[in-house]
């Protein structure tokens, strides 16, 4: 059993599966399995980066309308109908997650909901946590990724200031909109001692 979650970890990994393709469910394991070692070496509960890991793609694969019916169901900002999937799939899908999965925990939650853009502020360590898993996963191949895995080593905040700038560097260079909140996200983490 898990604290996070009515069932066992296993049920929750089925629940997990039966949502996503395969490369993506081995895409969460991966990023549980790196969750909760920076969990354990960072302070953080390890059952709650556990579970945070495991679901935080859940809503990934949804389509574009079921979104889009959740954001005007649920009253949510109306600015997140010029945005797309990658940046519904964690702030809505945290919605989607409690109602279908019934984890109520808000600093899951919240983790999912940052888990892609950042928190804009300081983030908890748990979101920490989950930012940096879904960057390092053992999956992840980019130029830079072991460096950015040693900084993380180092000095989980230091990862965090590694992954914004890169990635925002990443979406200019590509001339690719950033979302507002990214922006904020790397404004912050400069600014922000480590
Ligand atoms: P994934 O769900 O495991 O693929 O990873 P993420 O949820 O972290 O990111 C989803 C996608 O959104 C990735 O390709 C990111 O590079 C991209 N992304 C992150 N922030 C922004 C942003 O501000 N603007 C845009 N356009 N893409 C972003
Ligand atoms: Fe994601
Ligand atoms: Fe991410
Ligand atoms: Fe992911």
């Amino acid at each position: 059993m898990t604290n996070y979650f009515n069932g066992t970890i296993q049920t929750l990994e089925t629940r997990v599966a039966d949502k996503l393709s395969d490369y993506r469910f081995q895409h969460s394991v991966r990023v549980r399995d790196y969750a909760v070692k920076l969990a354990h070496d960072n302070g953080v509960d390890e059952d709650k980066a556990e579970v945070a890991a495991l679901v935080h793609d859940y809503a990934k694969e949804l389509s574009d309308e079921t979104f889009l019916s959740v954001i005007k169901a649920k009253h949510l900002d109306s600015d997140l109908l010029n945005w797309g999937n990658y940046i519904w799939h964690g702030v809505v899908g945290a919605e989607i997650i409690r109602d279908e999965l019934g984890i109520e925990d808000d600093e899951i939650l919240n983790a999912v909901r940052e888990h892609t853009t950042g928190g804009a502020e300081e983030m908890t360590p748990l979101s920490q946590v989950l930012f940096m898993a879904d960057y390092l996963e053992k999956g992840r191949d980019f130029p830079g990724v072991e460096t950015a895995r040693q900084i993380t080593d180092q000095s989980l905040a230091a990862g965090v200031r590694y992954q914004i700038v890169h990635t925002v560097l990443r979406l200019v260079k590509k001339e690719t909109p950033i979302y507002p909140k990214s922006i904020t996200t790397y404004n912050y983490w400069l600014n922000r001692g480590l």
